[in-house]
């Protein structure tokens, strides 16, 4: 596999066009891999998005807990997906890390984080994208352009916050001190972003210790969900000079969010990243610029809708 530059290059018009295109329009298939994916938002946000612009965009679910079948049927997907003519896929759990085998190449993010969400099919090779640790970025940045990063405490160390890790580094976190129950997890973490970004992260086991001289917190476990309400950690520990970024967006606003701001924290709620991640897979998926404030104005009312 080779590495493609994360920056990519817009396709010669019409080459993102795909299967039958009737009068000469657009036509893009595409579709999200994984499982317990009935709730997920990224058809719409794709197909608005793509209807905003002009093209006829379809996008499908594939379901691994509707179809009974796991990351084993990845290879079949991925045939099926070519022969049909889509122009790509989103990948969510438990394919993220099993998708990377079959493919033709990686950008270098996703290579560095060894995760795949966005697959593009071009030129009869497929090539995988990683856009959470880019979403992140691209809204945490948005909200706040001067938060220091000299000191970041990440709390969750699974596949949303391993994403976060890369892209906080990246974005220049001097260090970073990684709390998971499951300690070993967040040492594995810790060792893989040392050897790829230099000595800059740390597991930790004691998240009261660790946000000692933190000058922000990074949210990364469900807890807060709608279907695991409660705060990740005591309010106490929220001093006002940390900023905090929520990444759980169902509910927007979490009983973590709203404890910061009474505490006078700064916040970025977890609707950014997930904004950020679906504007990178339209642009990957489509070569065009996605229009973010509309995306994200549409994905606002679809979770209000939802609430
Ligand atoms: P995951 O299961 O891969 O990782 C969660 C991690 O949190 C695990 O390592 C677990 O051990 C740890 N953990 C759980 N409870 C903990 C606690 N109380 N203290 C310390 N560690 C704890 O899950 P994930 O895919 O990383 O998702 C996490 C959350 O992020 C979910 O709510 C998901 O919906 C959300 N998410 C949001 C976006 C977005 O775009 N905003 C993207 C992906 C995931």
């Amino acid at each position: 596999m080779n590495a493609v530059a994360e920056t990519w290059q817009a396709p010669a018009p019409g080459a993102v066009s795909v299967g039958a295109a009737p009068t000469g329009s657009h036509k893009l298939l595409l579709g999200l891999i994984g499982a317990g994916i009935q709730q997920s938002l990224t058809p719409a946000m794709q197909e608005e998005e793509a209807r905003a612009q002009g093209l006829r965009l379809y996008y499908q679910l594939i379901d691994l807990d509707v179809t009974r079948s796991d990351a084993g049927a990845l290879p079949t997907l991925l045939t099926a997906a070519r022969t049909m003519g889509f122009a790509g896929l989103n990948i969510t759990f438990p394919c993220k890390q099993a998708v990377i085998p079959l493919l033709d190449e990686l950008s270098d993010e996703a290579r560095a984080m060894g995760a795949v969400n966005t697959v593009v099919f071009r030129g009869g090779r497929l090539i995988g994208h990683n856009t959470d640790g880019s979403g992140w970025a691209w809204g945490f940045h948005r909200a706040l352009p001067d938060a220091d990063l000299a000191c970041v405490v990440l709390l969750g160390a699974g596949g949303a916050g391993s994403a976060i890790a890369h892209a906080v580094l990246r974005m220049g976190a001097q260090r970073l001190r990684i709390v998971d129950s499951d300690a070993t997890r967040a040492q594995h973490l810790a060792d893989a972003l040392n050897a790829l970004y230099g000595r800059r992260a740390e597991g930790a086991t004691d998240i009261a210790a660790a946000l000692q001289g933190a000058t922000g917190l990074i949210h990364a476990t469900p807890t807060g969900m709608t279907k695991l309400p409660g705060l990740p950690l005591p309010a106490h520990l929220l001093q006002p000079s940390l900023w905090v970024s929520e990444v759980v967006y169902f509910p927007l606003e979490t009983e973590l969010l709203a404890a910061a701001r009474a505490r006078g924290c700064r916040v970025v709620d977890g609707g950014t990243m997930a904004v950020g991640q679906a504007v990178g897979a339209f642009e990957h998926f489509t070569g065009l610029a996605a229009d973010p404030a509309r995306m994200e104005r549409h994905f606002r009312r679809l979770i209000a809708d939802r609430a």
